[in-house]
This record gives structure tokens, sequence and C-alpha cells, in this order.
């Protein structure tokens, strides 16, 4: 395999059908990382056949559940041996930190575990008919062939979330990563076709959204397009998918809030506050990026969080200096300081950041693309800071009185993601947590989630739910088959006889 024959299509690597190719590039220095194939729809379309195909000669369709299971297995372990090799290209691509690249890479495997063990964990369900003579029972079966699109910040994560279930139900796919961020899925193509995944069964276009993506969300042969990304293309792949009444999945943004109770432990509170907004330069769907904070604590918490923020250390994946990294691109971060602009011009206060991390700002920071953790307070509801996400290292401040107007601040978002409260008082937490309109709720934490939980959103932050058995349900459909073993003459139609 060379670097420009990256697509993954019926078991052969493969070069674009028109010889195009993309360069990657290192957000931390610019440096180039790799050359990847950049896949045309004919290209797209090639590998839906191929799916199509290995979809429909039950190649692995109907290879017992146990024994995909078992593969899932194998995948993990592969991946657990080959773990800096993935965490080096994902940083790479990304300018993630390694020891995060690596954490993920652990994720990943556990996620692959997860479902093998579920595999062949549910046969399906007898159902009682009410008639003895009936035989009735559920039967879970694949879907059929899967579209997969995924995003930049957690590029095999992301991935992962998908292909292990997709995979444990029987079905197909074509999988197509962020066009920034290819480098891991190709590794991971390796992986299934090292451990003998037949050919057809996982297919990989790289390149750009319009081009190798669009058709996933269009194509008659898929059946299901599992999208994770922005809620504007999530919004154009459900409307191009509505078309042929494709199975939809969306995992989409969110605007998550953090509340916390004057209660609370003050140091763990502010702590994971900056974890919440800053891991990853908050290029993170569930960032804690509003900081819904109790009056009598607010000035306290917020001065302590800008002192902390303004010790962060960016660099480089291998800085090991570094606490987190850069934005994915130089348009990305464009992007994150229009943002801290819109609100600064409807009145906000940058507490501290708001502006890029440069070299010649005395960071040290070479060509590589930073934003300085930033803090936005005096905002006021329905602002864009508080509305949008932006998908950077930044959080706004927002301050409530009473439990009601905590949980009324914290819903008030399209969004509906995560979220977190933060006391000591074990009623309040629990009676929050349930009022909440999220699809992750954490008590005194932020940013924990299983393999084994239910991930996905309430409200725009998506359709279904990734991880947990309900990540495998949807790549199954429930068909019902039912026998009746004394059939007999209904008599609803009368016989009349030769006509
Ligand atoms: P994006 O929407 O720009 O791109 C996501 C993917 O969609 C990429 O692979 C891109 O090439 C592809 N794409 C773009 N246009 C397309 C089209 N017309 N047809 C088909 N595919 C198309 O998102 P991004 O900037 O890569 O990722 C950031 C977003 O992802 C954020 O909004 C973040 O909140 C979200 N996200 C959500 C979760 C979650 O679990 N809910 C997890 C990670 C990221």
């Amino acid at each position: 395999m060379t670097d420009a024959t990256t697509l993954y299509i019926d078991g052969e690597w493969v070069a674009a059908s028109n010889g195009a190719t993309r360069s990657i590039v290192c957000p931390a220095d610019g440096q180039e990382t790799s050359v990847v194939s950049e896949a045309t729809r004919e290209d797209a379309e090639r590998a839906i056949a191929a799916a199509r195909r290995a979809f429909d000669s039950g190649v692995w369709s109907s290879v017992p559940a146990p024994e995909r299971g078992a593969f899932l297995l194998r995948v993990a372990a592969r991946l657990r041996d080959r773990k800096d090799e993935f965490a080096r290209a994902e940083s790479a691509d990304t300018g993630k930190r390694f020891v995060e690249s690596q954490i993920d890479m652990d994720d990943i495997a556990a996620c692959f575990e997860y479902f093998g063990r579920l595999a062949g964990q549910d046969a399906g369900r007898i159902v009682d008919a009410n008639d003895n003579a009936v035989l009735s029972r559920i039967a879970y079966e694949p879907v059929g062939v899967c579209g997969m699109i995924t995003p930049w910040n957690y590029p095999l994560l992301q991935a992962a979330w998908k292909l292990a279930p997709a995979l444990a139900a029987g079905c197909s796919l074509v999988l197509k990563p962020s066009e920034l961020t290819p480098s891991t899925a190709i590794l991971m193509m390796d992986v299934f076709e090292q451990e003998g995944l037949p050919a057809g069964v996982a297919n990989l276009v790289t390149g750009a959204g319009p081009e190798a993506g669009a058709p996933l969300s269009e194509h008659p042969d898929v059946d299901l397009v599992s999208f994770t990304g922005g809620l504007a293309t999530g919004r154009r792949i459900a409307a191009a998918a509505a078309a042929t009444v494709k199975k939809v999945a969306l995992e989409l943004g969110g605007k998550n809030p953090n509340v916390i109770f004057a209660d609370a432990d003050f140091d763990a509170a502010v702590d994971n506050a900056l974890n919440g907004a800053f891991v990853h330069s908050g290029q993170v769907c569930s960032a804690g990026a509003r900081i819904v904070v109790e009056e009598s604590i607010a000035e306290r918490f917020v001065d302590e969080l800008v002192r902390r923020a303004e010790q962060i250390r960016l660099g480089g994946p291998f800085d090991p200096e570094a606490e987190t990294g850069p934005l994915i691109s130089a348009a990305h971060r464009d992007k994150v300081h229009a943002y801290v602009e819109a609100g600064i011009a409807e009145g906000a206060r940058v507490r501290c950041g708001g502006r890029f991390a440069t070299d010649d700002n005395g960071e040290g920071l070479g060509s590589g693309i930073y934003y300085l953790p930033t803090i936005i307070d005096q905002v006021r509801r329905g602002m864009s800071v508080v509305v949008d996400e932006a998908f950077g290292p930044t959080v706004t401040i927002e301050t409530f009185a009473t439990e009601d107007e905590a949980v009324e601040i914290a819903n008030d978002t399209h969004y509906g993601l995560a979220g977190a409260v933060w006391t000591q008082d074990a009623g309040r937490a629990q009676r929050v947590a349930g009022r909440l309109r999220h699809g992750t709720i954490w008590i005194n934490d932020f940013h924990p989630y299983l393999p084994q939980a239910e991930w996905g959103g309430f409200g725009q932050s998506g359709v279904g739910r990734e991880l947990g058995p309900t990540g495998l349900a949807e790549y199954q459909e429930a068909k019902h088959i039912y026998q009746n073993t004394a059939p007999a003459v209904t008599g609803w139609f009368a016989d009349r006889g030769a006509n």
C-alpha cells in the first residue's frame, strides 16, 4: 500500500478513480503527515456496490453472531498490540496530545470488546401469541449496508462506535472519515483485513464530504446512514436520506451546561470545569462550554477559573509540557475567534484569552494553530456565545439564584447532548439530573463515558443512540416470524363453487 492508494474497496487498496490525492497536515506544526487518495463520487458508489454484494451474499451477515463477536475481540487485541502506532497517527492528524490519543485507543479497544461480547448474547425473543398452535418469535437481523460519516475531533473513536456494533450485528459498511484526519481509519481497515474480514464487508473512502460522503446518504443501496458531526451537515444528511427513507442515526453538536451549586466541592468543581471546557482545546462535542454557577460563589469561582486557565500550557502532541493542543485548522480557528468577537459585540466581556496564541505574542508555538483558553462573562441568554457551539477553547459564565433557575438556564438550548451538576446534596443532585434535558448527566464529574452506557442527544443533538445495547440495536432490524403449526381454512370468504 502506498500513500496514494488509501481507498479500501472490496478488499483491495486502490487509488481514487481520477488519481486525486490530498495532503494531510498536522495542525501543531503545519508539517505534512501523509498523502491520501481523494475519493470521487464514483469511488464511493463502487464502495457501496461492494458492500451491497457482500451483504447480499451472506458472507458476513449469515456468519453466526458469536463468531462475529470473536472477530471483534481479535480486532480489540490487535488494537491493543498496535496502540502506540495508532495513537501516533491520530496525534499527527489532529495535533492532540499523544497521551490523549493513547487513552482514545484504549477506549476503542474496550468498545470492540464490549460489542464483541454482546454480539452473541441475544438470540431474539419468543412471543406468546395466545394460541397454542402458533410459534411466534422476534429475530434481530442486520439492517444491511451502512454508510458511516465521521468527524475530525475523535477520528477513530467516533468511527469505532459505529464499526463495532455494525460488524457485531452482521452489517456491511462504507466508512467516510473526516478528510482532515483519515490515518487511523486506514490503519483500522488494515486490522480488519489482517483478522480475516471477508472482502467487501468493510470499505473505506477518504475524501471530502460533498463528493465521497454524500452518496452514503443518497444512494438507494445504503440502508442506514450513521453520521457524527456538525448540526448543519446533519440536517443535510437527514434531508438527503429522506428520499430513500433510510434509517438515520445522528450524533451532532452540543452546548453543554456545567451547573455548579454553592455547596459543591470547590476545588474539584474548578478543576473539572477546566477539563470540561479546555481538554482537546474544547473540540469535544460534550465540552462543558456553559458554566452555570450559583450567584453566591460566582465571583470567587470565576476568579479561580481565570487564574488557572491563564496557566494552561499549549503545545504539540509530543511536547511533554503541553496540557492541551492546537485547533484543527486555521479556518476553524477563525470561526472560533469570530464567535468570541460576536460575543464582545453583543456586550460580553472576555476575562482571559480571546486571541490566537502565536510566536508574535511570545508563546513559542511556531506555525501551529493555537487559541488561548478563553473565559467569557457578562453574557445574557440568547446571545450567540451562549447559544451557538464554538467547538473551541471557550466557556461562558451564567449565574443563578435558585435550583429552578439553574435547571431553566441549563435546559435553555436547542441542543441536549450532555450536562453536569455539582453539589454535595445527594437529593438535589438526583432531582436536577432528572430535570435536565440532555442525553448524559454527570454528577460531580465531567466527561467520562462507558461503552456499556448509551450515548446520544436530546433535542437537536441528534437522533438515536450509540454504545450500550441500544447502540447495537441501531444496526438491527426486528423481524417477527409467525408460524401456524395447524393451518386451517379461515372461512372468511365464502367458497361459492366453480365460476
Ligand atoms: P462536519 O459536520 O463539518 O463534518 C463531519 C463529517 O461530515 C466529515 O467527514 C465531513 O467530510 C462530512 N460531510 C460534510 N459535508 C457532507 C455532505 N454534504 N454529505 C456527507 N458528508 C459530509 O463536522 P466536523 O467539523 O468534522 O466535526 C465537528 C462537529 O462534530 C461538532 O459539531 C461536534 O459537536 C460534532 N461531534 C459530535 C459528537 C457526538 O457524539 N454527538 C462527537 C464528535 C463530534
